[in-house]
């Protein structure tokens, strides 16, 4: 029998993540015929036509209490379209605000969660979602013990939906929120400028360690970045350096990403930032010692000093 999917969109600066797409191609898989439902939070959110997605059902919470992110307001806009729904799953993204929100969710239903999912397969109609453990070193099958559970999906690694187009039909809900449904109120967002591509959701990633030096050492990659459309990143060697912003930091307590290329430059493959990319599709390597770990997880290696590589790299991507 179908089941009720609720997938809750990760919106960011007022418009749909790509994660979305991938919760909705998951959702569709287990939903086996039922309905998947989104549930789109925020203030004059850019919505795109979710049917095409997979959705069956939007509902639309537009509140300017919602603008930006607090744990109680957005749990308060869930549980309520969760008494809507009724869903048997709720799909979070294992992004900032999903990895808040969803136990905070789970927590006030008394419901399992399973994080940072990276596959599902199934035997009959029963999901087994695979996730990492031991910070990334290895990866395990975990089935739901019972319904209804909350699972949080990691971007970049599930197939977006592509069946036939639906037709979603959008509920618009309105809630009143009170002082206790407020237990924070962001007054003011200051935004880093931390460049154009967004890491998490980045398809390149062009990487700098401790062997860039220096903040001015970044200048290659971003160039190499700039020529690919990639999003640069960091290890927290080079955070810890001062060389870069922390919000460029991948890694175990940094940002987790998968993206199609992982360049890693002067990064030597600690535990610790492998946590964070090791699940990148292709992962290439720049050291000039032959025995980093990094080494050990890349597709190709390139044995060399970085400041001579990645400026022919660099030339030779202009040229393609
Ligand atoms: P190093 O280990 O110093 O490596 C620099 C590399 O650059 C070396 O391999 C060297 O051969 C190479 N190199 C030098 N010059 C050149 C050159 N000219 N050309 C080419 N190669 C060159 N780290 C993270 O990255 N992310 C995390 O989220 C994170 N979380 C942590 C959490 C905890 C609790 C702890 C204890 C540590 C954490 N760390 C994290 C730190 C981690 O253990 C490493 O210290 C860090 O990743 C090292 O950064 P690095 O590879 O840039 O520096």
């Amino acid at each position: 029998m179908g089941k009720n999917i609720l997938v809750v969109a990760d919106v960011r600066h007022g418009a749909l993540r790509n994660v979305t797409k991938e919760m909705l191609g998951v959702a569709n898989q287990l939903a086996g015929g039922g309905s998947v439902h989104v549930a789109v939070l925020g203030h004059q959110v850019d919505v795109p036509d979710l049917g095409a997605a997979g959705a069956d059902e939007v509902w639309l919470v537009n509140d300017e209490h919602l603008a930006n992110y607090t744990p109680s307001a957005y749990r308060k806009a869930v549980l309520e379209i969760y008494q809507k729904v009724n869903p048997q799953v709720i799909l979070f993204a294992h992004s900032a605000v999903g990895k808040d929100l969803a136990p905070v969710v789970a927590m006030r239903l008394g419901l399992g969660q399973i994080s940072d999912v990276t596959d599902v397969q199934f035997e009959g109609d029963k999901p087994l979602f695979t996730r990492p453990i031991y910070a990334g070193k290895a990866f395990t099958k975990v089935a739901p013990k019972g319904e209804p559970y909350v699972v949080t999906v990691r971007p970049n690694n599930l197939s977006p939906y592509d069946g036939a187009a639906k037709s979603a039909t959008t509920h618009d809900v309105s809630l009143s929120f009170e002082t206790p449904d407020l237990a924070t109120v962001v007054r003011e967002v200051v935004k880093k400028a931390t460049g154009g591509v967004d890491l998490t959701e980045a398809k390149i990633i062009v990487s700098g360690g401790r062997g860039v030096k220096s903040a001015d050492g970044f200048s290659p990659l971003k160039e190499l970045a700039d020529v690919l459309g990639a999003a640069v990143g960091a290890s927290r060697g080079a955070c810890d350096a001062g060389y870069c912003d922390y919000a460029l930091q991948i890694g175990q307590t940094g940002k987790v990403v998968t993206p199609d290329l992982y360049i890693a430059c002067g990064i030597s493959g600690a535990i610790q930032h492998l946590a964070g990319m090791s699940s990148s599709k292709v992962i290439v390597a720049i050291n000039k010692d032959p025995e980093a770990p990094i080494f050990q997880i890349a597709d190709y290696g390139i044995v060399g000093d970085l400041f001579e590589v990645v400026p022919l790299l660099t030339e030779e991507f202009k040229k393609v």
